[in-house]
């Protein structure tokens, strides 16, 4: 696989587990069908993994752990940056599969979503060689103390179809990074690229067992993951309903966990930004991937002084959005991940309308020629009469906004953290002393001025309140994934 392969995904493409470096198909000979959301067919399926297939992979990992967990930290990070190099040499393979599985558009997988991957590998197989421990000095005790950081063994990483690879590859570079053996679920909507991943781990020379892919229901296999006696972690990013759950079955096990959850994202403007950006970057914090990215700002709130302006300018812009077909170029909005995300996300526009909501633009299914059975919907923005209303309170995760004005900086940072949620926030304003004010108590993971989702992996990554526990990213995963003993020894 060295070479980019140009081939696509074969019309009909099923899929097995990869477990002990080797492909093997669900013992009980399950299957699950897996759906092109451009044009709702089948076009593959996938293992419908039991129990026993966990077994096996949490075997293959325990075997792998004892070599891995004792590999240099030079040859470790060698691999991972073998793996980003082949997914980069991969790139249109890998996109094509992420667009045909997710309905994401081929650009958006080609131009972030794979790309990150790779540097989900590069990053944490760079970090791991500076991932320095701490030692203190007792002094006046004659004792020196320092602080071991240990692999916790075997850790279990379950993840969303939002962002299948970036999220997949975003806990499984850093538990391997830090010399844990993994056993990791993608999304079951969601797992052709993970598939792939395997062959580029074995040709990396990543050695068996260290990551074992098990692919399946929440409910069964991901269960199994959660319920494993001897797997000690979980990274999860999902709902926050699943989040809870995993919590609860985890807690009597004293499973360590880090829980990535759902957001409701406050997108706050200030008459005073720059408006021409903020426009731009809104549209996009707003709809980017069909409005399925945890971070997307689904609540915009503008200053009453520019809000029919806002409003006015917004609304052209966003009728000017194609929603397509996802190989075509042209395409901004692909389609929606599946049948039934489309149906909960078009019931939140008859939600709204119940609730007195104007529908500005967009609330309508999109057929698209020669796809007409696809999962397209118009993007849409909604104007609220409160900041109460379900739409501005309940996670829709699909291509709408809510808008409305607000009068005074207390008014609109109340309305913000007014909501379960607490995953991310942004702001727009040049004033300093505001920036400050608000970014300090804005109930947020993150909080971006005037930009949006611009990521650098050496930051922390969560949320608050329901948005989950933990934090991902840079060396706070590295921590996540080992365990600190303190060593005391007197001189
Ligand atoms: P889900 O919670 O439904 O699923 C997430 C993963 O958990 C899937 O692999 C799923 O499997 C699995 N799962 C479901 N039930 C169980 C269970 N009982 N035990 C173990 N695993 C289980 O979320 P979605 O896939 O629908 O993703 C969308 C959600 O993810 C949104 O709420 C979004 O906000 C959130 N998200 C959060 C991010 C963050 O960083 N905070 C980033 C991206 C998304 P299966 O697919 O088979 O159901």
């Amino acid at each position: 696989m060295s070479k980019e392969k140009s081939n696509e995904i074969p019309a009909f493409a099923s899929i097995q587990n990869y477990i002990n470096g080797n492909f093997h198909n669900p013992i009980q000979d399950h299957w699950i069908d897996n759906y092109n959301p451009s044009n709702g067919e089948i076009y593959g399926q996938i293992p419908n993994s039991s129990k026993e297939d966990v077994e096996n992979a949490y075997i293959a990992a325990k075997s792998a752990f004892p070599v891995w967990s004792q590999t240099t930290l030079e040859e470790r990070s060698r691999i991972l940056i073998q793996i980003s190099e082949l997914l980069e040499a991969n790139l249109q393979r890998f996109a094509e599969a992420e667009s045909k599985d997710n309905g994401k558009p081929i650009s958006l997988a080609k131009a972030i979503d794979i790309p990150r991957a790779a540097s989900n590998f590069r990053f944490f197989g760079n970090a791991i060689t500076q991932f320095a421990s701490e030692s203190h000095e007792s002094v006046g005790q004659q004792a020196v103390n320092y602080t071991l950081r240990q692999p916790i063994g075997v850790v279990g990483c379950i993840s969303p179809w939002n962002l299948p690879l970036y999220l997949f590859t975003w806990k499984i570079a850093p538990a391997i990074a830090a010399g844990n053996c993994v056993v990791a679920k993608p999304s079951e909507i969601t797992p052709m690229t993970a598939y792939l991943l395997g062959e580029i781990c074995t040709e990396a020379g990543l050695p068996k067992g260290v990551l074992n892919i098990v692919h399946g229901l929440g409910t069964t296999t991901g269960q199994a993951i959660i319920e494993h006696q001897d797997i000690k972690a979980i990274s999860f990013t999902g709902g926050t309903a699943t989040g809870a759950h995993i919590a609860r079955v985890a807690a009597p096990m004293f499973k360590k966990l880090s829980l990535e959850l759902g957001g409701k994202n406050p997108n706050i403007i200030f008459a005073d930004c720059d408006y021409e950006d903020m426009l731009d970057t809104t549209v996009r914090s707003s709809f980017a991937n069909q409005g399925q990215i945890c971070l997307c700002g689904s609540r915009i709130f503008v200053e009453a002084s520019i809000y029919e302006k806002f409003k006015k300018d917004f609304v052209e812009k966003i009728k000017d959005l194609k929603v397509g077909h996802p190989s075509e170029a042209s395409t901004n909005i692909g389609a929606l991940v599946s049948k039934p995300h489309l149906e909960k996300v078009k019931d939140y526009i008859e939600i709204a309308k119940a609730e007195k909501g104007i529908v500005l633009c967009g609330g309508n299914q999109v057929t698209v020629k020669g796809y007409e059975n696809g999962y397209y919907l118009e993007p849409t923005v909604i104007e609220v009469p409160n900041d109460e209303c379900r739409v501005n309170q309940e996670e829709i995760f699909g291509p709408i906004v809510t808008i409305m004005p607000f009068n005074t900086e207390d008014e609109v940072l109340q309305m913000a953290n007014k909501v379960k949620y607490g995953l991310s926030a942004t702001l727009w304003t040049n004033n300093l002393k505001r920036t400050m004010r608000m970014s300090h108590q804005l109930q947020a993971g993150i909080v971006w001025v005037n930009t949006w989702m611009m990521r650098d992996l050496r930051t922390p990554f969560g949320g608050v309140k329901a948005s989950g526990v933990g934090r991902e990213g840079g060396f706070e995963a590295l921590r996540f994934f080992t365990e600190a003993k303190n060593v005391c020894i007197k001189y």
